[in-house]
């Protein structure tokens, strides 16, 4: 059997804390539904102590060398890249995913870290136009130690996200990674620590999720909020975040569109989309959702669409030859299979799965459903999950109008080769970030982030680090 062997625990002023008297939270794993490990969960103090290591961790990492920093970001990355493999089963074992997403992940979250780097060391400031001998000056300072929360569906990488560019602009960082994936949150940690970043830089707690972040979020040490996760918490967060006038950025869900138009290369973007639709098993906030297709192709995408989703090997990401692994958690096949029984209730067509799969692991079939009329539930609360969803349109505008329907504004995908129609459709959708013809968008030095109600502010490239500076001027006369 294969092990699951992280050493679960608290990482909190560079020591690790594990059992003691705090309470415990099993990690589970979703193929199985079995408790593979016992997390030990933070009490108050832990979080005081968490507090106070940040605040001495930001005095004296914010007067470093950003040189310094940019190594510390190089050596981790080093180690994400060889520690992948090891990483990756953890990922697999406690999220679902297949051995070789997670091991993508892992990569990719080494090159988020390489572009950090270099970002730490192009902190630009300004010297604003005055008479000689006297001098403007516009500085941009790291904002302080931040509070981090993430989700579970991206379990190295989120945390990367987070940790790397607060350590680059010269922050220190608390940060609270999903109870449900730590073992990977702690194995990031440990890279980080065995690349030299000191200890009060970075902070790893587990806890009650309410608790914690009402706990670090009322400190006056705190002076940013991160957060990704779903669009009720964020909204909770961010008023909390309100009473310190912290700065945030809020990584929130999505309900992608995706405006598929009958000249685009269809067996290409079929091919595209299918697999895009099902990796992570959809638990992906930028995942392709609400597939609009018009109307002259509609019912060969439709059959097609079916076709291709139930060739896909299901089983545990353990298995060499799986395509789809299990969802993270019992919530999510009960919100699917819901959300399945509703499109249906009001005339959906299923054309692929619809059902729960077998065995005591949290597996849920590849799902197609047709005709889905807008009132169904799907059709405007995020599914996060295996489930595609498919309506015809006639004409762009309808497209676009469509695409815009929803509160969240996070991804949106379009397919045609009509290069007039792209640009439109990059100028007119309300959507942080677009994809034509393709469906690419995370890359290290590209802002990544949402509008509406997914969310505010951007991770990566170099807005990623300016999220976390403030600005000064200082006036010499
Ligand atoms: P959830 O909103 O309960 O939890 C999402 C994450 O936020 C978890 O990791 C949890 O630990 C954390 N969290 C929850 N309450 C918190 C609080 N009060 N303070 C701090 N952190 C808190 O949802 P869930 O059931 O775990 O996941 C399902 C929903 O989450 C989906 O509908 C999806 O919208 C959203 N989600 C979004 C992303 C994303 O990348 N944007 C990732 C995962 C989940």
């Amino acid at each position: 059997m294969t092990a699951y062997d992280p050493k679960l625990g608290l990482y909190i002023a560079g020591e690790w804390v594990t059992g003691g008297a705090r309470d415990a939270h099993d990690v589970l794993n979703p193929a199985t539904g079995e408790a593979q490990g016992a997390l030990p969960l933070a009490n108050a103090d832990d979080l005081d102590r968490a507090l106070e290591a940040a605040d001495r961790g930001f005095k004296a990492w914010r007067k470093t060398d950003p040189a310094e920093r940019a190594q510390v970001l190089i050596r981790t990355a080093a180690l994400l890249r060889e520690r992948a493999e090891h990483l990756a089963r953890i990922a697999t074992m406690e999220q679902g995913k297949p051995l070789v997403e997670a091991k993508g992940e892992a990569m990719f979250a080494a090159a988020l870290l390489e572009f950090h780097a270099g970002e730490a060391q192009r902190i630009y400031g300004r010297v604003l136009p005055r008479p000689a001998g006297t001098r403007s000056l516009v500085l941009q300072q790291p904002i302080g130690p931040v509070a981090a929360f993430c989700a579970w569906n991206f379990p190295i990488m989120n945390v990367v996200r987070k940790l790397g560019p607060a350590i680059a602009a010269g922050c220190s960082i608390i940060i609270k990674p999903s109870e449900e994936t730590a073992g990977s949150a702690v194995e990031v940690l440990r890279c980080f620590q065995d690349a030299g970043l000191p200890g009060d830089v970075a902070q790893c707690v587990f806890g009650v999720p309410d608790q914690v972040s009402r706990h670090l979020l009322a400190s006056p040490i705190t002076r940013k909020l991160s957060f990704t996760g779903s669009v009720p918490v964020g909204k909770h967060l961010a008023k909390l975040a309100a009473e310190t006038m912290m700065k945030t950025t809020m990584e929130l869900g999505g309900h992608g569109p995706v405006l598929v138009f009958d000249d685009c290369d269809l067996d290409k973007t079929l091919d595209t989309l299918v697999a895009h639709k099902f990796r992570n098993a959809g638990q992906v906030c930028i995942a392709p959702t609400r597939f609009h297709v018009q109307a002259g192709i509609y019912d060969r995408f439709a059959e097609g669409f079916a076709e291709r989703t139930k060739r896909l090997k299901v089983g545990s990401g353990l298995e060499k030859d799986t395509q789809m692994g299990p969802m993270a958690n019992a919530r999510r096949p009960s919100a699917i299979e819901e959300m399945v029984e509703d499109a249906r209730s009001v005339g959906a067509r299923v054309l692929a799965g619809g059902t729960r799969g077998e065995g005591d692991g949290f597996f849920f079939t590849p799902t197609v459903l047709a005709d889905v009329p807008l009132e169904a539930r799907a059709m405007n609360d995020e599914p996060f999950g295996p489930l595609a969803l498919l309506t015809p349109f006639e004409t762009v505008e309808d497209a676009i109008h469509q695409a815009n329907r929803l509160p969240y504004g996070l991804a949106a995908y379009c397919f045609t080769e009509n290069g007039r129609r792209q640009n439109l459709l990059g100028d007119e959708i309300e959507a942080g970030m677009v994809a034509i013809n393709n469906v690419r968008l995370s890359w290290p030095d590209s802002p990544f982030g949402g509008v509406k109600d997914s969310g505010f502010g951007s991770e990566d490239g170099p807005e990623g680090v300016a999220a976390h500076m403030v600005t000064k001027t200082v006036h010499m006369m």
